[in-house]
């Protein structure tokens, strides 16, 4: 269905995110017909290019950066250039700002939803959207999209939300968190909410323990002083793995709208205890063992670093649905594989009248994020064959693909999903004021206590499933981790 025409602009329309991933999502968007040719993006940036120069970058983006799959028309994509627009600007200056303006008075047509994309370092968040106000070009019905990292720390965060509070209301500002967007993270609600087969097993009650993994095989190349200052645990914990808890753990909003999912997200937040040091692992990689990729330390060239490139930890929410159920966390750069998972693991059941030689079972939910979406329901059945009543755990497995056919075998990216939903004006599946800040007063106390003590993170070798001492968190409850797959 086709969201009604726009014009999205687009700063830091020159950068890595855009080129990567926000114009390929647009560029889709168009070809699946969902982006009328009269909407338009103008790409907004410090570079001094004319829009010639600027639709041939886009083009080269979409072909090295689109994704496989889907359908395109010959045409298209000069179609979809001529959608795209370019202006040289200094956020911080007053350069190009008239010109923004007299491009977006001058596009032809009828009245168009219209959305700023922040997709620059947050340190200019607040000189855009002063100048955005200054200017008259964002009224009350214009929406921004911010990038993270939406803050360092709470007082950080706090200072950006007040910057952004003083030009734009809460309803106008999207802020971004691609995990949202993902098609499981999506249908992680419909399963628990449109079946009533899970939702009243979802407790302490029937749930063992639940595991999200997030492990990346790249290490921090190109981000290296960022990471260094950040860390997984501001990088991965405080954002994306903190959605999917509450996701996961958020008791049944009213409906599916905005403020209803938020509010209930937020109630999880504050519901987290804090987390004791011995429930926490960090880490850092070390060289590669041929030698051909540095370690974290070399790789970020501070000797001392203290920052970690993983981090696993046990976690309580303390209310009646979760009590006394861990979630244990882990996420990490250079692992392994590259996996995205969260994993319900049941209990067993109390009594077994197979007796103590056919083991014990429990069912496992999984929901894959990466690489191949899907979601993989282990259950226990009888092992075929004579061999008496011997048991065996097998997947009841639905990759989307499997189960709805080829037309699902594309699943768009999540950028495609959320841009389109900051042009419907739903606000869904991007995170609220007060939940980045709850999120941040979780997290702030933790990271300060490991500066208190000194903490220094364990090595870890490249390619592994991460330190020793991570899986000991789990062995010590008399549980393992998952394998990274
Ligand atoms: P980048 O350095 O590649 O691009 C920065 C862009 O900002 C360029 O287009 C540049 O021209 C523009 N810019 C810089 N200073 C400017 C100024 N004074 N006036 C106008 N434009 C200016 O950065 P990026 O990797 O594209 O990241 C952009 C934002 O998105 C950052 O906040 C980053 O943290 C966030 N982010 C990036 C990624 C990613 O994969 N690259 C992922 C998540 C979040």
């Amino acid at each position: 269905i086709p969201v009604d025409p726009f014009v999205l602009v687009i700063f830091g329309g020159t950068g890595d995110l855009a080129r990567r991933k926000i114009l390929p999502a647009l560029f889709r968007r168009f070809c699946d017909g969902q982006m009328e040719d009269n909407s338009a993006i103008i790409g907004a940036a410090r570079s001094d290019l004319d829009t010639a120069a600027y639709r041939q970058m886009v083009r080269e983006a979409i072909v090295e950066f689109g994704q496989e799959g889907g359908s395109c028309e010959a045409g298209t994509m000069e179609a979809f250039l001529e959608t795209v627009h370019y202006v040289s600007i200094d956020a911080r200056g007053e350069t190009g700002w008239s010109e923004l303006a007299g491009l977006l008075d001058k596009l032809p047509g009828e009245e168009r939803v219209r959305a700023f994309y922040f997709s620059v370092g947050p340190s200019l968040f607040g000189d855009l959207a002063e100048r955005l106000h200054c200017h008259g070009m964002a009224g009350s019905e214009a929406r921004i999209v911010v990038e993270k990292p939406f803050g360092h720390d709470l007082g950080t965060a706090k200072a950006l939300n007040k910057t952004l509070a003083q030009h734009f209301d809460e309803s106008q500002i999207y802020r971004i968190d691609h995990y949202l967007g993902k098609e499981t993270v999506q249908n992680l609600m419909a399963i628990r909410f449109a079946n009533m087969l899970f939702e009243p097993l979802w407790n302490a009650q029937y749930i063992d323990h639940i595991q999200i993994t997030v492990a990346e095989t790249v290490g921090v190349a190109g981000r290296e002083d960022y990471y260094d200052h950040a860390g997984a645990m501001r990088d991965m914990v405080q954002n994306h793995i903190m959605q999917l808890l509450c996701l996961i753990a958020m008791e049944p909003p009213a409906k599916f709208e905005p403020d209803a999912v938020r509010d209930e997200k937020l109630k999880v937040i504050r519901a987290l205890e804090d987390v004791p040091a011995k429930d926490i692992v960090r880490g850092q990689y070390l060289e590669s063992d041929d030698g051909s990729k540095p370690g974290f330390r070399e790789h970020v060239q501070n000797p001392e670093s203290t920052t970690e490139s993983f981090i696993a930890l046990k976690l309580h929410i303390s209310n009646w649905r979760w009590a006394g159920t861990p979630f244990y966390l882990r996420t990490g750069k250079r692992l392994k594989s590259r996996t995205s998972e969260i994993a319900v693991v049941f209990k067993d059941a109390p009594h077994s009248i197979f007796g103590a030689e056919a083991g014990r079972h429990c069912n496992i939910l999984t929901i894959v994020l990466q690489p191949n979406e899907g979601i993989e329901l282990g259950v226990t059945i009888k092992e075929p064959g004579p061999g008496g009543m011997r048991l065996v755990d097998v997947p009841l497995d639905m990759t989307f693909s499997e189960a709805l056919g080829p037309e699902a075998e594309f699943v768009p990216d999540a950028y495609e999903r959320l841009i389109m939903d900051v042009i419907r004006g739903n606000q869904t599946l991007f995170m609220r004021g007060d939940e980045v800040e709850a999120a941040w007063a979780w997290t702030d106390p933790i990271i300060a206590e490991w500066g208190a003590r000194e903490d220094t993170p364990v090595a870890y070798d490249s390619g592994s499933s991460g330190p020793v001492e991570a899986l000991a968190l789990m062995h010590r409850d008399g549980r393992r981790w998952r394998e990274i797959r």
